[in-house]
Protein backbone atom coordinates (compact mmCIF):
# COMPACT_ATOMS: atom_id res chain seq x y z
CA UNK A 1 0.00 0.00 0.00
CA UNK A 2 1.82 3.46 -1.08
CA UNK A 3 1.84 5.95 1.82
CA UNK A 4 1.39 3.41 4.35
CA UNK A 5 5.00 3.48 6.35
CA UNK A 6 6.74 0.43 5.72
CA UNK A 7 5.64 -2.34 8.10
CA UNK A 8 2.91 -0.85 9.44
CA UNK A 9 0.47 -3.56 7.97
CA UNK A 10 2.61 -6.30 9.37
CA UNK A 11 2.65 -4.67 12.89
CA UNK A 12 -0.82 -4.31 13.04
CA UNK A 13 -1.41 -8.24 12.00
CA UNK A 14 1.08 -8.63 14.61
CA UNK A 15 -0.83 -6.84 17.38
CA UNK A 16 -4.39 -8.79 16.35
CA UNK A 17 -2.31 -11.93 16.33
CA UNK A 18 -1.24 -11.06 20.14
CA UNK A 19 -4.85 -9.61 20.84
CA UNK A 20 -6.03 -13.10 19.90
CA UNK A 21 -3.50 -15.06 21.77
CA UNK A 22 -3.93 -12.92 24.88
CA UNK A 23 -7.98 -13.92 24.53
CA UNK A 24 -7.56 -17.51 24.40
CA UNK A 25 -4.94 -17.38 27.09
CA UNK A 26 -7.66 -15.28 29.50
CA UNK A 27 -10.68 -17.70 28.32
CA UNK A 28 -9.67 -20.70 27.85
CA UNK A 29 -11.66 -22.59 25.40
CA UNK A 30 -13.66 -20.50 23.33
CA UNK A 31 -15.69 -20.04 20.14
CA UNK A 32 -14.29 -17.21 17.46
CA UNK A 33 -17.21 -15.31 18.22
CA UNK A 34 -16.64 -14.59 21.82
CA UNK A 35 -12.85 -13.85 20.71
CA UNK A 36 -14.16 -11.46 18.71
CA UNK A 37 -16.01 -9.87 21.42
CA UNK A 38 -12.75 -10.37 24.22
CA UNK A 39 -10.88 -8.35 21.41
CA UNK A 40 -13.06 -6.23 20.35
CA UNK A 41 -11.81 -7.40 16.51
CA UNK A 42 -14.50 -8.47 13.51
CA UNK A 43 -15.31 -11.67 13.08
CA UNK A 44 -13.97 -12.04 9.87
CA UNK A 45 -10.31 -10.36 10.92
CA UNK A 46 -10.37 -13.15 14.18
CA UNK A 47 -11.02 -15.99 11.66
CA UNK A 48 -8.68 -15.24 9.21
CA UNK A 49 -5.81 -14.83 12.26
CA UNK A 50 -7.18 -18.37 13.89
CA UNK A 51 -6.76 -19.96 10.65
CA UNK A 52 -2.97 -18.80 10.00
CA UNK A 53 -2.25 -19.50 13.93
CA UNK A 54 -4.02 -23.32 13.55
CA UNK A 55 -1.55 -23.90 10.59
CA UNK A 56 1.33 -22.82 12.91
CA UNK A 57 0.53 -25.14 15.11
CA UNK A 58 -0.19 -22.28 17.97
CA UNK A 59 -4.35 -23.22 18.44
CA UNK A 60 -6.07 -26.41 18.18
CA UNK A 61 -9.91 -27.38 17.54
CA UNK A 62 -11.42 -28.58 20.76
CA UNK A 63 -14.48 -30.72 20.74
CA UNK A 64 -17.88 -29.12 22.07
CA UNK A 65 -19.13 -31.73 23.93
CA UNK A 66 -20.53 -29.06 26.91
CA UNK A 67 -22.40 -26.14 24.58
CA UNK A 68 -25.42 -25.82 22.76
CA UNK A 69 -27.05 -22.79 21.88
CA UNK A 70 -30.78 -23.50 22.84
CA UNK A 71 -32.92 -23.71 19.91
CA UNK A 72 -29.35 -23.36 17.47
CA UNK A 73 -28.29 -26.88 15.69
CA UNK A 74 -24.84 -26.98 15.30
CA UNK A 75 -23.02 -26.51 18.56
CA UNK A 76 -20.46 -23.38 17.77
CA UNK A 77 -16.68 -24.71 17.14
CA UNK A 78 -14.28 -24.06 19.66
CA UNK A 79 -10.74 -23.17 19.73
CA UNK A 80 -7.73 -23.35 22.49
CA UNK A 81 -4.32 -22.46 22.84
CA UNK A 82 -2.31 -25.78 22.25
CA UNK A 83 -1.84 -27.17 25.56
CA UNK A 84 1.72 -28.36 24.61
CA UNK A 85 2.70 -24.65 24.20
CA UNK A 86 3.09 -24.32 28.23
CA UNK A 87 1.86 -24.86 31.39
CA UNK A 88 0.77 -22.99 34.37
CA UNK A 89 1.09 -23.60 38.40
CA UNK A 90 -1.02 -22.66 41.05
CA UNK A 91 -0.58 -23.05 44.71
CA UNK A 92 -2.48 -22.22 47.71
CA UNK A 93 -1.47 -22.50 51.02
CA UNK A 94 -4.16 -22.26 54.29
CA UNK A 95 -4.61 -23.23 57.64
CA UNK A 96 -3.54 -26.97 57.47
CA UNK A 97 -3.11 -27.42 53.79
CA UNK A 98 -1.34 -26.90 50.54
CA UNK A 99 -3.00 -27.75 47.35
CA UNK A 100 -0.89 -27.47 44.30
CA UNK A 101 -2.28 -27.75 40.73
CA UNK A 102 -0.75 -27.39 37.01
CA UNK A 103 -3.26 -26.16 34.22
CA UNK A 104 -1.92 -26.25 30.57
CA UNK A 105 -3.02 -22.87 28.24
CA UNK A 106 -6.37 -24.39 27.41
CA UNK A 107 -7.11 -23.98 31.44
CA UNK A 108 -7.27 -27.65 31.74
CA UNK A 109 -5.87 -29.20 34.73
CA UNK A 110 -3.54 -31.97 34.06
CA UNK A 111 -2.47 -32.22 38.23
CA UNK A 112 -3.75 -31.16 41.19
CA UNK A 113 -2.99 -32.33 44.71
CA UNK A 114 -3.68 -31.62 48.10
CA UNK A 115 -1.32 -32.10 51.16
CA UNK A 116 -2.08 -31.63 54.95
CA UNK A 117 0.62 -29.34 56.50
CA UNK A 118 0.91 -29.35 60.17
CA UNK A 119 -1.36 -26.85 62.79
CA UNK A 120 1.71 -24.57 63.26
CA UNK A 121 3.91 -24.96 60.31
CA UNK A 122 6.21 -21.95 59.00
CA UNK A 123 6.11 -20.60 56.07
CA UNK A 124 9.88 -21.46 55.10
CA UNK A 125 9.05 -25.31 55.13
CA UNK A 126 5.93 -25.19 53.57
CA UNK A 127 7.62 -23.45 50.62
CA UNK A 128 10.23 -25.92 50.05
CA UNK A 129 7.75 -28.72 50.69
CA UNK A 130 5.33 -26.90 47.50
CA UNK A 131 8.59 -26.37 45.66
CA UNK A 132 9.40 -30.33 46.00
CA UNK A 133 6.04 -31.41 45.24
CA UNK A 134 6.01 -29.14 41.84
CA UNK A 135 9.12 -30.36 40.49
CA UNK A 136 7.69 -33.94 40.84
CA UNK A 137 4.22 -33.00 39.40
CA UNK A 138 6.36 -31.51 36.15
CA UNK A 139 8.11 -34.63 36.46
CA UNK A 140 5.34 -36.71 36.42
CA UNK A 141 3.74 -34.55 33.70
CA UNK A 142 6.69 -34.68 31.30
CA UNK A 143 7.00 -31.27 31.36
CA UNK A 144 9.99 -29.65 30.96
CA UNK A 145 10.89 -26.46 33.07
CA UNK A 146 11.40 -23.82 29.97
CA UNK A 147 7.43 -24.52 29.20
CA UNK A 148 5.99 -23.04 32.61
CA UNK A 149 4.74 -19.82 31.74
CA UNK A 150 4.77 -18.77 35.92
CA UNK A 151 3.86 -19.88 39.02
CA UNK A 152 0.60 -18.43 41.07
CA UNK A 153 0.79 -18.39 44.96
CA UNK A 154 -2.18 -17.94 47.61
CA UNK A 155 -0.89 -17.06 51.01
CA UNK A 156 -3.68 -16.43 53.69
CA UNK A 157 -2.76 -12.52 54.39
CA UNK A 158 -2.14 -9.16 53.27
CA UNK A 159 0.57 -8.51 50.66
CA UNK A 160 2.43 -5.51 51.32
CA UNK A 161 4.18 -3.10 48.41
CA UNK A 162 7.23 -4.81 49.62
CA UNK A 163 7.06 -8.71 48.86
CA UNK A 164 6.43 -9.36 52.62
CA UNK A 165 3.55 -10.84 54.29
CA UNK A 166 1.49 -8.34 56.77
CA UNK A 167 1.09 -8.69 60.53
CA UNK A 168 -2.68 -9.32 60.36
CA UNK A 169 -2.24 -12.61 58.24
CA UNK A 170 -4.47 -15.14 59.68
CA UNK A 171 -1.07 -17.38 60.49
CA UNK A 172 1.49 -16.41 62.51
CA UNK A 173 4.24 -18.65 60.34
CA UNK A 174 3.74 -16.43 57.24
CA UNK A 175 4.21 -12.66 59.27
CA UNK A 176 7.04 -11.15 57.86
CA UNK A 177 8.04 -14.12 54.90
CA UNK A 178 9.10 -12.94 51.69
CA UNK A 179 6.80 -15.34 49.63
CA UNK A 180 7.82 -14.43 45.86
CA UNK A 181 11.26 -14.24 46.42
CA UNK A 182 11.50 -17.24 48.08
CA UNK A 183 9.49 -19.08 45.91
CA UNK A 184 11.45 -17.71 42.59
CA UNK A 185 14.66 -18.69 43.76
CA UNK A 186 13.18 -22.38 45.48
CA UNK A 187 11.80 -22.92 42.14
CA UNK A 188 13.75 -21.01 40.10
CA UNK A 189 10.60 -19.51 37.85
CA UNK A 190 8.22 -16.39 37.91
CA UNK A 191 6.21 -16.35 40.75
CA UNK A 192 3.23 -14.25 41.46
CA UNK A 193 1.74 -14.09 45.14
CA UNK A 194 -1.95 -12.85 45.81
CA UNK A 195 -3.70 -12.69 49.40
CA UNK A 196 -6.10 -16.09 49.39
CA UNK A 197 -9.56 -14.17 49.04
CA UNK A 198 -7.86 -11.74 46.02
CA UNK A 199 -7.62 -15.03 44.52
CA UNK A 200 -11.02 -16.62 45.10
CA UNK A 201 -12.31 -13.47 44.23
CA UNK A 202 -10.62 -14.16 40.94
CA UNK A 203 -11.50 -17.25 40.20
CA UNK A 204 -14.88 -17.10 41.43
CA UNK A 205 -15.08 -14.31 38.57
CA UNK A 206 -13.32 -15.93 36.07
CA UNK A 207 -14.85 -19.36 36.15
CA UNK A 208 -17.84 -19.56 38.99
CA UNK A 209 -20.71 -17.46 40.13
CA UNK A 210 -19.22 -14.58 39.81
CA UNK A 211 -18.94 -14.64 35.85
CA UNK A 212 -20.38 -12.31 33.81
CA UNK A 213 -20.31 -9.62 36.55
CA UNK A 214 -18.53 -6.15 36.24
CA UNK A 215 -17.68 -5.16 39.86
CA UNK A 216 -17.51 -8.52 41.81
CA UNK A 217 -16.04 -8.78 45.82
CA UNK A 218 -15.39 -12.02 47.46
CA UNK A 219 -16.15 -12.83 50.82
CA UNK A 220 -13.91 -15.50 52.55
CA UNK A 221 -15.43 -16.45 55.37
CA UNK A 222 -13.62 -18.81 57.73
CA UNK A 223 -10.94 -19.01 60.44
CA UNK A 224 -10.41 -15.05 59.52
CA UNK A 225 -12.89 -12.93 57.16
CA UNK A 226 -11.51 -11.36 54.26
CA UNK A 227 -12.51 -10.17 51.17
CA UNK A 228 -11.13 -9.85 47.32
CA UNK A 229 -12.06 -6.98 44.67
CA UNK A 230 -12.40 -7.55 40.99
CA UNK A 231 -13.29 -4.44 39.18
CA UNK A 232 -13.79 -5.22 35.11
CA UNK A 233 -11.37 -8.52 35.53
CA UNK A 234 -8.67 -6.67 37.36
CA UNK A 235 -8.08 -7.22 41.08
CA UNK A 236 -7.95 -4.27 43.31
CA UNK A 237 -5.03 -4.43 46.15
CA UNK A 238 -5.04 -0.69 46.89
CA UNK A 239 -1.60 1.22 47.35
CA UNK A 240 -0.06 -1.07 49.91
CA UNK A 241 -1.64 -4.64 49.37
CA UNK A 242 -4.38 -4.07 52.28
CA UNK A 243 -7.36 -3.44 50.39
CA UNK A 244 -10.36 -6.08 50.84
CA UNK A 245 -9.64 -6.58 54.92
CA UNK A 246 -13.27 -6.13 55.97
CA UNK A 247 -12.65 -8.27 58.92
CA UNK A 248 -11.61 -5.42 60.32
CA UNK A 249 -14.19 -3.34 60.50
CA UNK A 250 -15.19 -2.45 63.67
CA UNK A 251 -18.37 -3.52 64.41
CA UNK A 252 -18.57 -3.11 68.57
CA UNK A 253 -16.06 -0.42 69.98
CA UNK A 254 -15.73 -2.01 73.20
CA UNK A 255 -15.80 -5.44 72.17
CA UNK A 256 -12.96 -8.10 72.47
CA UNK A 257 -9.57 -7.51 71.58
CA UNK A 258 -8.96 -8.66 67.99
CA UNK A 259 -5.46 -10.16 66.47
CA UNK A 260 -4.77 -6.32 64.98
CA UNK A 261 -4.69 -4.78 67.65
CA UNK A 262 -8.01 -2.92 67.66
CA UNK A 263 -11.59 -4.10 69.51
CA UNK A 264 -14.67 -5.70 68.13
CA UNK A 265 -13.54 -6.33 64.96
CA UNK A 266 -16.11 -7.94 63.11
CA UNK A 267 -13.99 -11.48 62.79
CA UNK A 268 -14.10 -11.31 66.43
CA UNK A 269 -17.68 -11.91 66.31
CA UNK A 270 -18.03 -13.85 63.05
CA UNK A 271 -14.87 -15.46 62.30
CA UNK A 272 -14.97 -19.28 62.59
CA UNK A 273 -13.29 -19.96 66.10
CA UNK A 274 -15.42 -16.91 67.54
CA UNK A 275 -18.68 -18.85 66.20
CA UNK A 276 -17.01 -21.99 67.54
CA UNK A 277 -16.49 -20.53 70.65
CA UNK A 278 -19.74 -18.94 71.58
CA UNK A 279 -21.60 -22.13 71.01
CA UNK A 280 -19.04 -24.48 73.02
CA UNK A 281 -19.37 -21.93 76.40
CA UNK A 282 -23.24 -22.56 76.03
CA UNK A 283 -23.05 -26.15 75.66
CA UNK A 284 -19.93 -26.62 77.90
CA UNK A 285 -18.40 -28.57 75.07
CA UNK A 286 -15.99 -28.04 72.54
CA UNK A 287 -17.05 -27.72 69.03
CA UNK A 288 -15.18 -26.50 65.88
CA UNK A 289 -16.70 -24.14 63.66
CA UNK A 290 -17.50 -27.39 61.02
CA UNK A 291 -19.43 -28.81 63.94
CA UNK A 292 -21.66 -25.32 64.58
CA UNK A 293 -22.61 -25.41 60.93
CA UNK A 294 -23.43 -29.36 60.64
CA UNK A 295 -25.89 -29.16 64.01
CA UNK A 296 -27.23 -26.11 62.50
CA UNK A 297 -28.03 -27.92 59.99
CA UNK A 298 -29.39 -30.81 61.66
CA UNK A 299 -31.81 -28.37 63.39
CA UNK A 300 -30.36 -27.64 66.70
CA UNK A 301 -31.54 -23.93 67.74
CA UNK A 302 -28.33 -22.34 69.59
CA UNK A 303 -26.60 -23.18 66.62
CA UNK A 304 -28.49 -21.72 64.36
CA UNK A 305 -28.97 -18.71 66.55
CA UNK A 306 -25.11 -18.42 66.44
CA UNK A 307 -25.03 -18.79 62.64
CA UNK A 308 -27.73 -16.02 62.12
CA UNK A 309 -25.78 -13.52 64.69
CA UNK A 310 -22.72 -14.16 62.69
CA UNK A 311 -24.40 -13.51 59.30
CA UNK A 312 -26.20 -9.74 60.66
CA UNK A 313 -22.64 -8.83 61.93
CA UNK A 314 -21.27 -9.67 58.80
CA UNK A 315 -24.32 -8.09 57.04
CA UNK A 316 -23.44 -4.70 59.14
CA UNK A 317 -19.59 -4.63 57.28
CA UNK A 318 -20.82 -5.68 54.09
CA UNK A 319 -23.58 -2.88 54.08
CA UNK A 320 -20.94 -0.38 54.49
CA UNK A 321 -18.85 -2.36 51.36
CA UNK A 322 -21.29 -2.15 49.29
CA UNK A 323 -22.04 1.36 50.00
CA UNK A 324 -18.24 2.08 49.11
CA UNK A 325 -18.15 0.00 46.68
CA UNK A 326 -21.34 -0.49 45.13
CA UNK A 327 -20.93 -3.89 43.68
CA UNK A 328 -22.84 -6.12 41.18
CA UNK A 329 -22.25 -8.93 42.91
CA UNK A 330 -20.90 -10.21 45.96
CA UNK A 331 -19.46 -13.87 46.10
CA UNK A 332 -19.60 -15.57 49.64
CA UNK A 333 -17.26 -19.09 49.96
CA UNK A 334 -14.94 -20.04 52.48
CA UNK A 335 -15.81 -22.80 55.43
CA UNK A 336 -17.93 -20.66 57.16
CA UNK A 337 -19.57 -19.73 54.01
CA UNK A 338 -20.61 -23.57 53.72
CA UNK A 339 -23.60 -23.01 56.07
CA UNK A 340 -25.64 -21.53 53.38
CA UNK A 341 -29.09 -20.02 54.07
CA UNK A 342 -29.19 -19.93 57.33
CA UNK A 343 -26.12 -17.46 57.71
CA UNK A 344 -27.28 -15.61 54.07
CA UNK A 345 -30.66 -14.63 55.13
CA UNK A 346 -29.60 -12.83 57.63
CA UNK A 347 -26.69 -11.21 56.30
CA UNK A 348 -28.90 -9.99 53.63
CA UNK A 349 -31.61 -8.95 55.51
CA UNK A 350 -28.89 -7.18 57.70
CA UNK A 351 -27.51 -5.60 54.41
CA UNK A 352 -31.07 -4.59 53.02
CA UNK A 353 -31.51 -2.35 56.45
CA UNK A 354 -28.28 -0.08 56.48
CA UNK A 355 -27.15 -0.37 52.25
CA UNK A 356 -28.25 3.25 51.07
CA UNK A 357 -31.49 1.25 48.91
CA UNK A 358 -30.26 1.64 45.76
CA UNK A 359 -26.74 0.49 46.19
CA UNK A 360 -28.56 -2.26 48.50
CA UNK A 361 -30.57 -2.90 45.43
CA UNK A 362 -27.39 -3.28 42.93
CA UNK A 363 -26.19 -6.20 44.44
CA UNK A 364 -26.62 -9.69 44.35
CA UNK A 365 -25.43 -11.98 47.00
CA UNK A 366 -24.68 -14.95 46.41
CA UNK A 367 -23.14 -18.80 47.34
CA UNK A 368 -19.34 -19.32 45.95
CA UNK A 369 -19.24 -21.74 43.16
CA UNK A 370 -15.61 -23.50 43.29
CA UNK A 371 -15.37 -24.07 47.22
CA UNK A 372 -12.57 -24.74 49.45
CA UNK A 373 -11.04 -24.92 45.48
CA UNK A 374 -11.23 -21.01 44.71
CA UNK A 375 -7.79 -19.99 46.15
CA UNK A 376 -6.04 -22.62 43.81
CA UNK A 377 -7.99 -21.76 40.78
CA UNK A 378 -7.20 -18.51 41.72
CA UNK A 379 -3.64 -18.93 41.64
CA UNK A 380 -3.52 -20.27 38.42
CA UNK A 381 -6.28 -17.77 36.62
CA UNK A 382 -3.52 -15.12 38.27
CA UNK A 383 -0.60 -16.67 36.04
CA UNK A 384 -3.38 -17.31 33.02
CA UNK A 385 -5.30 -14.19 32.79
CA UNK A 386 -2.29 -11.52 32.85
CA UNK A 387 -3.09 -8.27 30.98
CA UNK A 388 -6.45 -9.70 30.71
CA UNK A 389 -8.58 -6.28 31.70
CA UNK A 390 -11.86 -8.04 29.45
CA UNK A 391 -14.50 -9.83 31.09
CA UNK A 392 -14.51 -13.67 30.28
CA UNK A 393 -17.79 -14.61 31.46
CA UNK A 394 -17.99 -18.45 30.38
CA UNK A 395 -16.86 -21.91 32.38
CA UNK A 396 -13.17 -22.91 31.37
CA UNK A 397 -12.57 -26.90 30.98
CA UNK A 398 -11.95 -27.30 34.09
CA UNK A 399 -11.34 -31.22 34.74
CA UNK A 400 -9.76 -32.73 37.24
CA UNK A 401 -7.12 -35.32 37.67
CA UNK A 402 -6.72 -35.88 41.83
CA UNK A 403 -3.46 -37.72 42.44
CA UNK A 404 -3.20 -38.31 46.35
CA UNK A 405 -0.32 -37.30 48.29
ZN1 LIG B 1 -9.08 -6.67 63.81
Amino acid sequence: MRGEPPGALALLRESNRDKVLQALRALGVASRPEVARHTGLSRSTVSTIVAELVDEGLIVSRANGRRQAAGSGRPPALIALNPSGGMAVGMDFGKRHLSIALADLSHEIVAEERVVLSADYQAEEAMVTAAKRVERLLTEAATDRSRVVGVGMGIPGPIHESGLVGSSAILPGWVGAAPQQRMSQLLELPVKVGNDASLGALAEYAWGAGRGAGVVVYLKLATGIGSGIVIDGLLFDGVGGTAGEIGHTTIDDEGDLCRCGNRGCLETLAGGPAIAQLVSRSLGEKLEPDDVIRRAVEGDAGCRRALADAGRHIGVAVANLCNLVNPERIVVGGSVGQAGALLLDPLMESVSLRAIPSAAEDVEIVPGELGERAELLGALAFVLRVASTVPAGRTPALQTTDINP
